[in-house]
């Protein structure tokens, strides 16, 4: 229901020539919008039935390589169609390209039109249906925080992606000074995306040279996993229009802080919060506290979903922001899941683990299926934490994505809830991003060995 347009309202603006064109769109795997073009008068006409891609687009890594050890798909399969059946409902302008609209598919089986259970969005809305079952609405936001750089993209390649310059020149947390420098990107992005249907918030500075936080209000989580991805594929775009670079990459350098996705949850019964309990310390139910239990029990279990490369577990610093512990806290933000809104209405849990890497449909679905598994399982929620949650003593995230990679294989939770074939199919995932990264030779190699070896 993320759109902002109908489909009788797409045919009048491309019979008045206000549309020429259509991006058809799938989410892939690393939570990038995949599709085609298509001239607005044959979409109306005939494609916005369905269309066809090559199935490898989810089975494929961020550079669109072919490896091998997927059972959906493979060479000896011949890498057949799936069906894109584009999702009316999730039609909208794109305002920052001219006479443009999008809309999201669902991957279908070619064959049986059932949906893919990989597919990014199929897996979300499978925890949603189970949800809806016990009679609940997950209400989330995601925050998305990145850097701006100087240069723009193809510069950046051709250089190799070294002497990579930061707008700002200065930490710029809250700052506005340093980010009225940004305006010529943020102010676009902020408009075109609230033209478009995403209701932002706001944007900041973040604790970096050139790094901003993007801050859209809390949504059905589908619709939330939507403007997640429509926004983060807006910011490339429009700070590649501006001759810019941005990059979403956790940790681009050892000596700077990362960028996290935080994700904040809630569930609602009957158009109320029902994560809320007047009558409690905290305003917190006894179903958020069987939830937020559920988090913490398996949070090893789903960490791979938040932190999906080798990249990613580079955030996980003491001192960062990042968190290193699974532990839950009162509006802490040194531990991996923070209580905000106490006492209130508006009572959720943040899940600070994540990474700006994340696929918003996959971390949202990880996390729902823990916090289920918690209320189905009773579960009591320790006291909070207090203090510095980098000196606490509960478990580690775990450290690596070969530790996560493991806890994702060995979790009987995360297969009762999405299926073994999705499980094993992610942890496929994350093997060919480790088997990738043992094959290089890394600058950090060369600069430490190469003549003190
Ligand atoms: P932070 O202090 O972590 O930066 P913000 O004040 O920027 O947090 O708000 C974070 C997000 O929480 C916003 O996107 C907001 O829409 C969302 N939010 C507010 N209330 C709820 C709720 N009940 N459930 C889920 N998300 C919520």
């Amino acid at each position: 229901m993320s759109g902002t347009l109908s489909f009788e309202d797409l045919k009048v603006r491309v019979e008045e020539g206000e549309v020429d064109t259509v991006l058809v769109c799938l989410v892939d795997m690393q939570g990038r919008l995949m599709g085609k073009r298509f001239h607005a008068r044959h979409f109306v006409a005939s494609a916005w039935e369905e269309t066809h891609c090559c199935n490898y687009l989810l089975a494929t890594d961020l550079a669109m390589a072919t490896p091998e050890g997927y059972a959906a798909t493979s060479w000896r399969a011949g890498y057949g169609d799936y069906v894109m059946k584009p999702d009316l409902t999730t039609l909208r302008p794109m305002p920052w390209l001219e006479g443009t609209v999008m809309v999201l598919c669902d991957v279908l089986d070619h064959h049986t039109h059932a949906e893919i259970p990989h597919s990014p969005r199929a897996i979300l809305k499978r925890q949603l249906r189970r949800l809806d079952a016990m009679g609940f609405d997950a209400m989330m936001a995601t925050e998305l925080e990145f850097f701006l750089f100087e240069n723009s993209f193809d510069e950046l390649r051709k250089q190799g992606y070294r002497d990579l310059a930061p707008l700002s020149g200065v930490n710029e947390d809250y700052h506005i000074l340093q980010t009225t420098k940004e305006e010529h990107v943020m102010r676009p992005l902020r408009n075109h995306l609230w033209d478009a249907g995403i209701p932002v918030e706001n944007t900041k500075g973040e604790a970096e040279t050139g790094q901003e936080e993007l801050n859209i209000k809390y949504a059905p989580a589908l619709d939330t996993a939507d403007f997640h991805t429509i926004a983060k594929h807006a910011t490339k775009e429009i700070a590649w229009q501006q001759g810019r670079a941005v990059t979403f990459l956790p940790k681009w350098s050892a000596d700077k802080v990362g960028s996290s996705s935080h994700v904040h949850q809630s569930l609602w019964k009957d158009g109320k919060p029902a994560f809320y309990d007047p009558e409690d310390d905290l305003g917190m139910s006894a179903l958020m506290k069987s939830y937020v239990a559920g988090l913490l029990k398996y949070a090893a279990d789903y960490t791979y979903f938040l932190a999906p490369y080798i990249n990613s577990y580079k955030r996980f610093q003491k001192g960062s922001f990042a968190p290193t512990r699974i532990i839950w806290s009162i509006d802490n933000r040194t531990a991996g899941f923070r209580l905000c809104g106490d006492g209130t209405r508006a009572v959720r849990i943040e899940c600070r683990v994540g990474g700006s890497d994340i696929n918003p449909y996959l971390a949202m679905a990880a996390l729902l299926a823990a916090g289920i598994k918690g209320i189905e399982e009773g579960l009591e929620l320790e006291p909070p934490f207090k203090g510095d949650a980098y000196e606490g003593s509960s478990a580690h995230i775990p450290h690596t994505l070969r530790d996560a990679r493991a806890a994702l294989l060995a979790s009987d939770m995360l297969r009762a809830a999405m299926g073994d074939a999705v499980i094993d199919h992610y942890a496929r995932a994350a093997e060919c991003e480790i088997e990738d990264f043992n094959r290089v030779v890394t600058d950090y190699e060369v600069a430490r060995g190469f003549e003190l070896a």
